[in-house]
Order: structure tokens, then C-alpha cells, then sequence
């Protein structure tokens, strides 16, 4: 149970939270057709950046308060709620003027407590929802400190969103979810609603079903999903936005308390075996990373990238290991030489610029 006020009064909160919409509203048009899927699918509350943090500029930084009519047009014809991304007192007060229902701190803002604190005093004496995305760097005290800067306002509804954290190494993840981090803020703050954003987490559209799973797997309440009438043409973050029909998919299989009170053993196993694909991705992505570090290692000190007898001590161990485990040993030696394969094909083909995590200089606070 959540003692916090619930978001909505008529959302329950016990039951999966979803917010969707675009990452960006482009057009009237663009905003109205994507607002009209979600709706008829029974979305109740609609997502769209006016104001986009862009990390270079010249690209696409929003419709800004042109924006804020056609959410409000959104919400006359649809009935959602309508939430945007608020970095500055400024966009505090157009979108709060517009009646926009929910907003939320992006985690580059996030990140600068100058600029949350800013925000939380443009906040003062309005009783509106806020979300509070994580910070880039996976730091548990930002993310919390953020959160306390708006109690602090007087903010009393009020929830988190997981999506993700910046990484030297993107080739996996777009934004590496590193779960213990939010699982330590649930620690810390149990009664808060934390919601996942897999479209950030991913950066890819067929990554954000499996981590929408997963975080509703390890308890999350909810879900912030980007979602667009034709992705493909989207102005920003056209390879992860979901077409509103694959939404519908992922949203008809999200609900595991549900499939759990059911008496169908089946789907209940299916959700596990998918759970357990979704760890074995995860720990290979992870392990790839260590194998690149250990690329680069090798490189830097002159060493060949094949080491054969390291590689003979690693199969027949693990072979032997399997096999007492009731596994085929070819299965293994297979499984193992796959995943030796590709370690080897991504130790060839470093970048020679990349930056070393281990050794790169860590950020002054
Ligand atoms: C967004 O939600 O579109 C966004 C910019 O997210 P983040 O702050 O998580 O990068
Ligand atoms: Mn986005």
C-alpha cells in the first residue's frame, strides 16, 4: 500500500500505472493522431516533450509553448491527462498556466541541483504530480536529493522514473539500467511510486518490452513509454518509440500479479523463462563490456587477443560444470564457443579512441 497521495484521484494506484505519447510533439497533427490511438486503447494519461534537452545543439528542441495549445486540445478531445518535461521556472509556469496535469524533471535537469531547486520554487504552493527522472551518473543521492527538494516545495504527489544511466559504453543499452540503483531508492523510499522508462533504458523499440517486463518483475508500479503514430519519421528518438498497435502488445502481456491470479501454470512459466532470457541478455551484454576492457588491456600491453590455453581451461571447466548439471556437454561447448566467438570479434574491432572506463577521470562533484 502507498500512504503518498495516489497521482490521480481516479488512477488506481495499485493497478500498473502507464503513461505514453511521443517523445516530442512535432505537430498539432502528430500529437493528435498518436493521442487518439493511446486513448482508444484505454491510455489515461499522455506523455509529449515541448521542451527538449537536446545534448548538441541545432538539432530538434522542441515546439516549446506553441506546444502547449495542442495538449490542451489532447486533453479536451481524448480525456488523458497530459504531462511534459519541465527545465526551467519558465516552462513551470507556461505549462502550469496550460493546465498541464503531470509534469517531470528529465534527468539531464536532474543531474543540477541548481536547476531542480529552481524548479521546485517555481513549484511553491501548486498542487500538481511530479515525476522525478534519475540522474545521468547512477548516484542514489542526486536522485533522492531531487525528490526531497520537491517534498520540500510542498509537493505531495510525487514519483519516480527509472531510465536508465549514461555509459562510456553504449553498444548494449542506449542508457544501461544498472537495477540496483533503483532498487536501493525503493529501499530508501518505499512508499513512492517508481516507474520504469524502457524507451530511454533501450534506445531501441524491440528492447523496451522485455525491460518493461522486468521492471514490472522486480515490483515497479509502472511504466513511461514513448510512443509515436510513425516512429520512423520521428523528429527525435525515431529507433526506440513504439507504434501505438506495439504498445497494445506490451501492455496485454505487462501485468504478471495478473497472469499469477489466474490458475493458467502455463503462462505463469512462460513469464518466467521470459524474465530469465531477459537476465541472460543482460549478463552477456555485461559480459561483453569486461571482454572489450580486456581488449583493450591486451592491446595497450602488446598482446595477442587469442589466448588459447586460457580458452582450453575455460570450456572443458565449464563443460565438466554442466554436465554435472544435467546438461549436455556439446550444448555447453556450443553455447561457450558462440559467446567466445563474438568476445573475440568485438576485441578486434575496438574503436582506438574509446575511452577506458576503468582509467577515464571521474567527474568532480
Ligand atoms: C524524454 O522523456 O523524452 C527525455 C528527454 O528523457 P530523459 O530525461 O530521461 O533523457
Ligand atoms: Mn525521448
Amino acid at each position: 500500500m502507498k500512504t503518498h497521495r495516489p497521482l490521480f484521484p481516479d488512477i488506481d494506484p495499485e493497478r500498473t500505472l502507464l503513461i505514453a505519447g511521443p517523445c516530442s510533439a512535432e505537430t498539432e497533427t502528430q500529437l493528435l493522431d498518436t493521442a487518439r490511438a493511446l486513448a482508444a486503447q484505454g491510455v489515461r494519461i499522455f506523455r509529449a516533450g515541448l521542451w527538449k534537452p537536446r545534448t548538441k545543439p541545432g538539432g530538434f528542441e522542441g515546439v516549446g509553448a506553441e506546444g502547449l495549445a495542442w495538449m490542451q486540445r489532447v486533453r479536451r478531445e481524448t480525456g488523458m491527462y497530459t504531462a511534459t518535461e519541465v527545465a526551467t521556472r519558465e516552462h513551470v509556469a507556461a505549462a502550469l498556466d496550460a493546465g498541464i496535469d503531470l509534469l517531470w524533471l528529465g534527468a539531464r535537469t536532474v543531474s543540477n541541483p541548481f536547476a531542480v531547486q529552481q524548479i521546485a520554487d517555481a513549484l511553491q504552493g501548486h498542487d500538481v504530480p511530479v515525476l522525478v527522472k534519475n540522474p545521468v551518473s547512477p548516484d542514489i543521492d542526486l536522485w533522492v536529493g531531487g525528490i526531497e527538494r520537491l517534498l520540500n516545495a510542498g509537493i505531495t504527489r510525487i514519483g519516480a522514473v527509472h531510465r536508465g544511466f549514461g555509459a562510456a559504453d553504449r553498444s548494449g543499452y542506449r542508457n544501461p539500467p544498472q537495477w540496483a540503483v533503483p532498487i536501493e531508492l525503493r529501499r530508501r523510499m518505499p512508499e513512492l511510486p517508481l516507474l520504469c522508462d524502457p524507451s530511454h533504458i533501450g534506445g531501441r523499440s524491440e528492447l523496451v518490452a522485455p525491460l518493461a517486463r522486468q521492471a514490472m518483475e522486480l515490483g515497479f508500479d509502472g511504466v513511461m513509454v514513448e510512443v509515436h503514430c510513425d516512429p520512423a519519421r520521428a523528429w527525435s528518438d525515431a529507433g526506440q518509440q513504439l507504434t501505438p498497435g506495439q504498445l497494445q502488445e506490451l501492455t496485454a502481456r505487462l501485468s504478471p500479479r495478473r497472469v499469477a491470479d489466474t490458475s493458467d501454470g502455463l503462462a505463469e512459466m512462460r513469464l518466467e523463462i521470459d524474465r530469465l532470457d531477459d537476465q541472460l541478455v543482460e549478463l552477456l551484454d555485461r559480459r561483453m563490456a569486461v571482454s572489450r576492457r580486456i581488449g583493450r588491456y591486451k592491446r595497450d600491453h602488446a598482446m595477442p587477443v587469442l589466448q588459447s590455453r586460457r580458452y582450453e581451461e575455460l570450456l572443458s571447466r565449464r563443460t565438466a560444470e554442466a554436465e554435472a548439471l544435467g546438461m549436455a556437454p556439446e550444448f555447453m561447448r556450443s553455447v561457450l564457443q558462440a559467446i567466445h566467438e563474438e568476445s573475440v570479434r568485438q576485441q578486434l574491432s575496438l574503436p582506438d579512441d574509446e575511452p577506458q572506463p576503468a582509467t577515464a577521470p571521474r567527474q568532480r562533484e
